[in-house]
């Protein structure tokens, strides 16, 4: 579905992506995994369109997108801070989008309805986001991402403020929504067991290059050098 070819980046002298050659395949749970300052961030941001390449291309169902602007490519991005609009309802924090897009008014209110009981938070339109747990923020600004119906979902370390019990269970959530809707999931963690419980795909990086790609159970067993397999250690 996405094809990464030849993306180089660097910020002054600083090379964060270098040369780097990814396929993300449709309906797949992708996971961006290595310490921090890898360049995960740097990657995902690109193929939202947050942030141009120096060289290579972003290609997505067929077409060169690496140009093209975030609000053009189908995709939509949750980052770690949720940034929900404070002064509005969370039905409007959600609506927000859709109003954008001219839909009508009956078409948004069921599509918040919808979101709201996909992410378990039926009946939450008039709260506050202030008023909300981060848990349940955070559960608010993936609702507000699907009801755009994205083709991809770029989440950069979407549980990352989350306490552990919390952080379960919005990792079992995230499987559940993908399995449901379809949808391809990007997904960037340093969380190497958050990783090998929610992937299809595995990208292990380090220093702007990808160590190895594979399902948890190739990462796991067999790391294919001494990198990969001291940070998957780490995780026991
Ligand atoms: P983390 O988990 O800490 O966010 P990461 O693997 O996501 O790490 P990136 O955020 O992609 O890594 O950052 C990679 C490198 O690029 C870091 O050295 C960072 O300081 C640098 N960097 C990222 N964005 C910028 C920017 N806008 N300007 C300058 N340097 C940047």
């Amino acid at each position: 579905l996405i094809d990464i070819v030849n993306v180089s980046k660097s910020f002054g002298d600083n090379l964060v992506l270098d040369d780097l050659n990814l396929y993300i395949r449709e309906n797949e749970f992708l996971t961006l995994l290595g310490p921090s300052g890898c360049g995960k961030t740097t990657l995902l941001r690109i193929i939202g369109g947050f942030e141009t390449p120096d060289t290579g291309k972003v290609i997505f169902d067929g077409k060169d997108i690496t140009d093209l602007a975030p609000n053009k490519r189908q995709l939509n991005t949750v980052f770690q801070k949720y940034a929900l609009f404070t002064n509005m309802t969370i039905a409007e924090n959600i609506a927000f989008g859709l109003k954008i897009k001219g839909k009508t008014k009956s078409y948004i209110n069921d599509k918040i309805r919808y979101a709201l009981k996909l992410v378990n938070l039926e009946g939450f339109e008039d709260r506050t986001p202030d008023s909300l747990s981060g848990g349940q923020q955070q559960r608010i600004a993936i609702a507000r991402a699907i009801v755009n119906e994205p083709k991809v979902l770029l989440l950069d370390e979407p549980l990352g403020a989350l306490d552990l019990k919390l952080r379960q269970d919005m990792q079992y959530e995230l499987i559940r929504l993908k399995n449901e809707l379809g949808i391809t999931f990007v997904y960037v963690t340093h969380d190497q067991e958050e990783a090998l419980t929610m992937s299809d795909t595995i990208v292990v990086m380090n220093q702007g290059y990808i160590q190895q790609i594979g399902t948890p159970e190739d990462i796991y067993n067999e790391p294919k050098n001494a990198f990969v397999a001291d940070f998957i250690g780490e995780s026991n």
